[in-house]
């Protein structure tokens, strides 16, 4: 890898790799962030003398943890798990809980990095905070899922609540592990504390909206960004990677501006719908049933599905990686540009290696990267926050027109910041630099914490 071009910020960068070694996701983050950060450096001098991104790069608190369990059989299962408590100049920690095989140190890491510039990015008064554990929900009964879930609530709830941190969903975390988990930290605490968790059930302080707004924002900052360069979602050929949450509420939020997706995957293969994908047909499988998307062939008959393919073949116009982080290579970029691609919104978090960041910016496609396009999930989680604590709900059309605001906002800041800092159109420099201003400025007012 090249070095970076301020000296400064290499060595800052080499010295993050030594204290935190193994963790290539986690480096590959904070390499991302710090190529941003020259001549902001330069402009705000303090920074460098209060040593501001040093201290963001190092975790205020972070919490490992075992988790046993019993399986169905009886069988006492282990797991490890983590709570990285990353920054809280903006306000308490915020982030989802990430339950997925593949979950280590380095991952939650990254995740909790990159959650403080989104949660920055959201204008909301809330810090960053990652976690997670390595458990693996496919193929779990509901009963496990929740003796799991209440053994992990079991050790976390002591370093949660309202005004400390404030876990929410991530992949392998939705509503129905935020019920279990809310329930046992009702139980230990003895408190109902509703703002300490958000993605919560609407029949027990969550908000509407929650569910839908990472996909719907990141339409919603995606459609602010074609305006810019003149153009629309409509008439548009996109596809998405994954059938997760964030991927079922994109492809509905392009479905309504009239955008026609014609792919999304899991972790098996992908289906491809030239008449468009049937969005509720996804949910069913999903959302409901919990089966692979090679099912949904079942009832499309005319769709393909290719077991262990690569989205990323399909041409299009837009591309929305909705799957999970490097899942869009230097290679997938390349030829994605050659079909003609013009935009590309990250749904995921860092789902676009660096070697594909470089390809789409290096081609002028208008590329939305996750700590911006994805932040809607968050700020929505916010906005539960402010209904908790004023033990208020507000409507489905408020909500969404609360999160459509914040999410084109976002993206004028990112546009503004980017031109203000000499790369007009590199919305990566543009949300790097917004987000980590918010934050070091803060940092820079509370003095040395
Ligand atoms: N896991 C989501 C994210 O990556 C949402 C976090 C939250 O709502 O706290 O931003």
């Amino acid at each position: 890898m090249s070095t970076l071009t301020n000296p400064k910020l290499e060595s800052i960068y080499l010295e993050v790799v030594n204290r935190n070694p193994g963790e290539a996701e986690f480096h590959q983050a904070v390499r991302e962030v710090l190529e941003s950060l020259g001549p902001v450096l330069a402009k705000y001098p303090e920074f460098g003398q209060r040593k501001i991104i040093e201290r963001i790069c190092e975790p205020e608190r972070q919490v490992i943890f075992r988790v046993p369990w019993q399986d169905d059989k009886g069988e006492v299962r282990i797991n490890r798990a983590f709570r990285v408590q990353f920054n809280s100049a903006l306000g308490p920690y915020k982030g989802g809980l990430r339950f997925h095989p593949s979950v280590y140190l380095g991952i939650i890491k990254f995740l909790g990095f990159e959650q403080i510039f989104k949660n920055a990015l959201t204008g909301m008064p809330i810090g960053g905070g990652k976690g997670g554990s390595d458990f693996d929900p496919k193929g779990k009964s509901d009963d496990e899922i929740m003796r799991f879930c209440q053994s992990f609530m079991t050790e976390l709830w002591r370093y949660l609540g309202e005004y400390i941190d404030v876990p929410a969903g991530d992949i392998g975390v939705g509503g129905r592990e935020i019920g279990y988990l809310f329930g046992q930290y009702k139980r230990i605490t003895t408190r109902y504390e509703s703002g300490v968790l958000t993605g919560k059930g609407l029949g027990y302080g969550g908000s509407l909206v929650r569910r839908e707004a990472t996909g719907y924002g990141l339409v919603y900052f995606m459609d602010e960004m074609l305006k810019g360069r003149r153009q629309t979602i409509e008439g548009k050929t996109c596809v998405v990677s994954g059938s997760g949450n964030v991927a079922i509420y994109t492809i509905e939020k392009v479905q309504q501006l009239g955008g026609k997706v014609v792919a999304c995957s899991d972790s098996n293969g992908y289906v491809h719908d030239e008449a468009g994908i049937d969005v509720e047909l996804v949910k069913q499988l999903k959302e409901v049933e919990r089966r692979r998307i090679k099912d949904y062939l079942k009832t499309r008959k005319d769709a393909r599905y290719v077991e262990g393919g690569n989205i990323w073949e399909i041409p299009c116009q837009v591309a929305l990686p909705c799957a999970t982080q490097n899942e869009l290579t230097g290679k997938d970029a390349a030829m994605l540009v050659k079909h003609g691609c013009i935009a590309v919104g990250e749904g995921a978090n860092m789902p676009s290696t660096p070697e594909a960041v470089k390809v789409f910016l290096d081609h002028n496609v208008g590329f939305g990267p996750a700590k911006a396009a994805n932040a809607g999930g968050v700020a929505t989680s916010a906005l539960e926050m402010q209904q908790n604590a004023s033990r208020d709900s507000w409507t489905f059309d408020f909500t969404d027109h609360r999160l459509e605001d914040i999410m084109r906002n976002i993206y004028r800041t990112v546009e503004q910041t980017a031109e203000e800092y000499g790369t007009p159109g590199n919305y990566v420099n543009g949300a790097n630099i917004a987000g980590f201003i918010r934050v070091a400025q803060a940092m820079v007012a509370m003095g040395l914490i």
